[in-house]
């Protein structure tokens, strides 16, 4: 009798506990352990290559206790590419290894791989020494955007490659001048650089690296190997591999720390290794069968099944062991239980340093899945039974500052809708004074946005709000004044800062919300535009180095919203608030005065005693002053005001 696969008697049977499934190599022998607890028969095949040619040998595997089978093969197998023939029931599939570390081009087969021989020079070396020690301001970037613009300065070869990040000192059109990529990125004022899916996921076809192809990568096929497209040869499985860590090397070069973005929540098709080794287990199904689709991919992965469980977490800590990784972006977590997540947060706590690396997710999912009865969805109203070190994207931060994400027309407090200002006060607290009707345990927890890659770019959003028929690229003194006020609220917000390349140079993507398979045209970071919107990069620099000098916004300390004072919260007017510095040595300032003046005509506020600097006039944004005031200030209409008083 088939048992169920959420039954005690399975999980005594079959739930494996072992820390070796997959292939594990030595010179002398490699060991292949795959778990297929339902399975009849389960063969190794081996092949040279990738994609191409008959398998050279196949060798039967054999069946075990908890539903492992496996087989040792002694010969030295390095870059032999394998695959296994598995029979379920009548079926039988060949299926790359779901644990494999290599692979061919398409990942339809994996490589066995010394992983020593895919280390860069130095790689031994290679760490973020900032973690731990620098507060987190997260740049949002996909690898192909970065430099696929013929004016980047990358050399062609590298274009939208992960070696364009070892690049190190471009600039535009190559004429030394204005910084382009990562020589542009480390001055910045960002401390990590996110990546967009950068596993091996399905929608791209890497057999033909000279076709124009772009995918956000959102279509997971192997979770724990580098995607191909972005390889200079996807076809030998070791240059993947090391040119990623070459990327990860150079990030850390410039002193910025790398976030992966993590899709757990669901597969590019259900025809996939997972569904092949062990048919229907890591999926969720509705009753009648089908598969559920809260991810709006087709499929949901079951991350409250314990083998599924194990399986994220062992990535998660592998990419952060063997790639160097220093944070976690996941995709849909509304998908997975709170307890998958916190067992993540728990063992990546353990590894050297670990308790550093950042984990953040999407509280929500595309629409309902049916998870095990007594799981907790990580959604936004289960904060709480989330771990206090792992943040969650708050879209009531986005949608109050903006506007909604799914009208492009509807506006928000910045640009028109003035009742939502109501909600800016919680902003700034990080939703840690409950009226979101969730309880942050601490404003770490919340990630302050207004762009990301879904949707439109702020550019684009705030254009819509303004204009029936938006002209996206011309350049709008209207759109700047209120982008700068954007940005201005979210930096002067608790919780993690994060924004989307390009926000600080008014990126446009033409209008397109959902670029996803977009062309890269379209989607590209435009370096021109980095050099003619540069007065606004210099506002966002100004203020990413006044939250450096003033602890107070990036304490993850519960209680630092009591240094916060409004003196005037009602929308209509503006919003004035004063921040209490910590007392911390490196502060510049003792105190804060803040004001988000939404009338359009200029206003007099009266300062308290002390001598005063003005930092940011919502024109420009001065860390070092721009002039000195006393008793009272001229805040500028549509614009966020800081000024600074000067340390006694
Ligand atoms: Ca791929």
């Amino acid at each position: 009798m088939k048992l169920s696969y959420d039954s005690s008697e399975f999980a005594k049977k079959f739930h494996y506990d072992g820390n070796d499934l997959g292939a594990t190599y030595t010179k002398e022998q490699t060991i292949f352990k795959v778990w297929a607890p339902v399975a009849g028969e389960v063969t190794l095949c081996l092949y040279k290559d990738g994609i191409e040619g008959d398998c050279m040998e196949e060798h039967p595997m054999v069946q075990k206790d908890y539903g492992i089978w496996d087989v040792s093969i002694k010969k030295d197998l390095e870059g032999i590419y394998y695959t296994y023939k598995i029979t379920n029931g009548d079926t039988t599939c060949e299926t790359q290894d779901i644990y494999g570390k290599a692979c061919g081009v398409n990942g339809k087969r994996t490589m066995v791989v010394d992983l020593e021989n895919t280390n860069p020079e130095g790689w031994q070396e290679d760490s973020f020494p900032n973690r731990g020690k620098i507060t987190p301001a997260i740049y949002e970037l996909h690898i192909k955007d970065f430099s696929s613009d013929p004016h980047s300065g990358v050399t062609k070869e590298h274009r939208g490659k992960y070696l364009a990040f070892t690049e190190e000192k471009t600039t535009l059109d190559n004429k030394g001048e204005v910084p382009t990529c990562l020589n542009y990125l480390k001055d910045l004022g960002i401390t990590y650089v996110h990546l967009l899916p950068t596993f091996d996921f399905g929608s791209v076809d890497e057999s033909k690296p000279l076709d124009d192809q772009f995918n956000w990568g959102y279509d997971p096929e192997n979770y724990n190997i580098p995607e191909g497209g972005y390889a200079t040869d996807a076809a030998d499985g070791h240059v993947r591999i090391k040119e990623f860590k070459q990327m990860v090397q150079a990030i850390h070069k410039a002193g910025l720390g790398v976030v992966m973005d993590v899709v757990y929540n669901h597969t590019y098709s259900t025809d996939s290794a997972f569904q092949k080794t062990v048919p229907d287990y890591y999926y969720r199904l509705e009753e009648d069968g089908t598969f559920s689709n809260g991810s709006i991919c087709g499929n949901d992965t079951a991350s409250e099944r314990y083998m599924y469980r194990k399986f994220m977490i062992e990535s998660v800590c592998y990419w952060a062991k063997e790639y160097h990784i220093d944070g976690f972006r996941f995709d849909l977590m509304g998908l997975h239980d709170t307890e998958t997540m916190n067992q993540i947060r728990k063992a990546l706590d353990e590894l050297p340093n670990g308790k550093e690396i950042l984990m953040y997710g999407e509280p929500w999912s595309g629409g309902p899945s049916p998870m095990r009865e007594g799981s907790i969805p990580a959604l936004k109203k289960n904060i709480t039974e989330l771990h206090e070190r792992i943040a969650i994207f708050n879209d009531d931060t986005r949608d109050a500052i903006k506007g909604s994400v799914f009208y492009e027309e509807r506006p928000g407090y910045i640009n028109g809708k003035t009742d939502l200002g109501e909600k800016i006060p919680s902003c700034v607290l990080a939703w840690c004074d409950g009226k979101g009707g969730y309880m942050p345990k601490n404003p770490g927890q919340i990630i302050s946005y207004v762009s990301a890659h879904d949707n439109f770019t702020l550019w684009d959003k705030l254009n819509y709000t303004l204009y029936e028929k938006p002209d996206f690229y011309k350049e709008d003194k209207e759109v700047l004044k209120l982008n700068k006020m954007a940005a201005g609220i979210v930096k002067t917000c608790l919780g993690t800062p994060f924004f989307q390349a390009g926000e600080e140079f008014a990126r446009t993507k033409n209008g397109i919300g959902d670029s996803y398979k977009t062309e890269s045209a379209i989607n590209q970071l435009d370096w021109n535009r980095a050099c003619e919107y540069k007065d606004l990069t210099d506002y966002y620099k100004g203020l990413l180095a006044i939250r450096k000098h003033f602890q107070a916004f990036t304490s993850k300390e519960s209680k630092i919203v009591n240094n916060f004072i409004f003196e005037n919260t009602n929308p209509e007017e503006a919003i004035v608030f004063t921040v209490k510095g910590t007392g911390a040595e490196e502060d510049w300032w003792d105190e804060l005065f803040i004001i988000y003046q939404n009338e359009e005509k200029d206003k007099n506020f009266k300062l308290a005693e002390g001598n005063w600097q003005l930092l940011c006039d919502g024109t420009s944004c001065i860390p070092k002053g721009i002039k000195s005031l006393e008793k009272e200030i001229l805040a500028k209409g549509k614009a966020v005001t800081i000024l600074g008083k000067i340390k006694k």
